[in-house]
């Protein structure tokens, strides 16, 4: 497509001038890429179109939640149904109740659910509701994990363990990050370091299970055991933030992929987002009642929103859960999603290219490097630009994969035995011309 063409063109200088960066978000900008964004017309099923109604496969799904697709029956009709009977109400509402049954019901550990409107907003009122629980200020989390926005969790690792974090944004005092503690993931010798020197002042640790936010990076079984033994030693508090991964990597979330392997293994708080919402504002947090029972108006732990359990949001993710738990969807799932990872390492394999591949259910990540990474000094070793050569060959080709290499890639219900094989086919390509740089 020339840039005289180009109608995503016209529209991204039109955003750029009452939007910063054009975007509301700042990953869709293809800074990293380089290029214009593909402005999004409509999607349907495993597909979008954009301004100049090109079609792309869509390996984003809007971040992970579309699981189902775009535009499936079933939520559109829920939404359309919900849409009639009201926006919003800012008062209590039956759907509330039966979402946050249906997500108790997948989710076991869980025995109380808050619902909210952002992953940003439930990770924040989870560290806040450990906070307030174990009545400590110092947490820890790990570098390359996401947990949204929140000033306290915008933070890369000090110099050291005494050493707390330093700020990742401007805007952010130091003061506000003092408590967070950065470490390496998948590091068990530096965990249990941590632990030994600040064990007792630790509200929490936070974690993503499975990082789709450096990629793809899976936490180890014997780390995220230690993490868990390591909390429940302590006091503090182990908080999965599923918001990427809950009813994405499986039915019962990544917790439930865990505990095949560590017996009885269940994290004090877990936070939710993206499936949950079903592609709507949505998310949430929750945990055993003892600990949600700090949270107002029982406890002191204030939180609120205006437009929290929105009722056309629910409608969408519980229409969506209805969804998925039905049998059968997520070995469908995982299995097309399997065909994706392999189809693309033996093109890569055939052409020449180093590279490797994980996925769990829908979820999957890869790297154009020989070995999978295990944290995120290791990620950053892939080199950007064959990752720019990768992703612009694919979207020439129609193939739309995330404009970051940090970022993990998600395949849906509706995905085809013939997506997944144009898809391999077009990678091939590129493949091939990468195997000439
Ligand atoms: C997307 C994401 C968030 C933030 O969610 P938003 O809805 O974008 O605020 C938090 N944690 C993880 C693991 C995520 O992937």
């Amino acid at each position: 497509m020339t840039s005289s063409t180009d109608l995503n063109l016209p529209l991204f200088e039109r955003a750029k001038a009452v939007i910063p960066g054009g975007v509301n978000s700042p990953v869709r900008a293809f800074k990293a890429v380089g290029g214009t964004p593909r402005f999004v017309k409509r999607a349907q099923g495993a597909y979008f179109w954009d301004a100049n109604d090109q079609r792309f496969i869509d390996y984003i799904g809007s971040w992970g939640p579309m699981i189902l697709g775009h535009g499936h029956p079933a939520v559109l009709e829920a939404v359309q149904k919900a849409a009639v009977e009201g926006f919003s109400f800012g008062a209590p509402t039956e759907r509330e109740v039966e979402l946050a049954e249906e997500i108790l019901s997948l989710v076991p550990s869980m025995e109380m659910v808050r619902l909210v409107s952002s992953g940003t907003e439930a990770g924040m009122s989870a560290i806040r509701l450990a906070r307030g629980a174990t009545g400590r200020s110092k947490f820890i989390k790990f570098e390359g994990c996401y947990h949204g926005h929140a000033d306290a969790l915008l933070v890369k690792a000090g110099s050291g363990l005494a050493t707390f974090g330093n700020a990742t944004s401007a805007g952010v005092p130091a003061e506000v990050v003092q408590h967070t503690l950065v470490l390496e993931y998948n590091n068990v010798a530096q965990l249990e370091e941590a632990f030994a020197l600040h064990g007792k002042e630790l509200a929490c640790v936070m974690i993503e299970p499975i990082a789709g936010n450096m990629n793809l990076v899976r936490a180890s079984v014997p780390f995220m055991r230690r993490c868990r033994e390591l909390c429940t030693e302590y006091g503090a508090l182990l908080v999965l933030d599923e918001v990427m991964t809950g009813f994405r990597v499986a039915l019962g979330s990544a917790q439930s992929v865990y505990a095949r392997n560590i017996p009885g293994f269940k994290p004090d708080i877990t936070v939710l987002g993206k499936v949950i919402g079903g592609g709507m504002p949505l998310a949430a947090f929750g945990g055993p009642r003892a600990i949600m029972e700090h949270l107002a108006p029982l406890g002191a732990v204030y939180q609120a929103g205006t437009l929290s359990g929105n009722p056309v949001a629910t409608a969408c993710g519980l229409a969506t859960l209805r969804e998925i738990r039905k049998p059968g969807f997520f070995d469908a799932l995982s299995a097309t999603t399997r065909s994706l990872v392999d189809g693309l390492a033996a093109a890569a394999a055939a052409e020449g290219v180093p590279f490797s591949a994980d996925c769990e259910g829908g979820m999957f990540g890869f790297f154009l490097l020989p070995a999978l990474p295990q944290n995120y000094a290791q990620v950053l070793k892939t080199d950007s630009t064959r990752f720019n050569t990768l992703f612009h060959g694919l979207l020439d080709r129609g193939v739309y994969i995330a404009p970051a290499l940090y970022e993990a890639g998600f395949v849906s219900g509706a995905h085809t035995a013939s997506d997944i094989e144009a898809t391999v086919t077009a990678a091939r390509e590129v493949f091939k011309i990468l195997s000439k740089e």
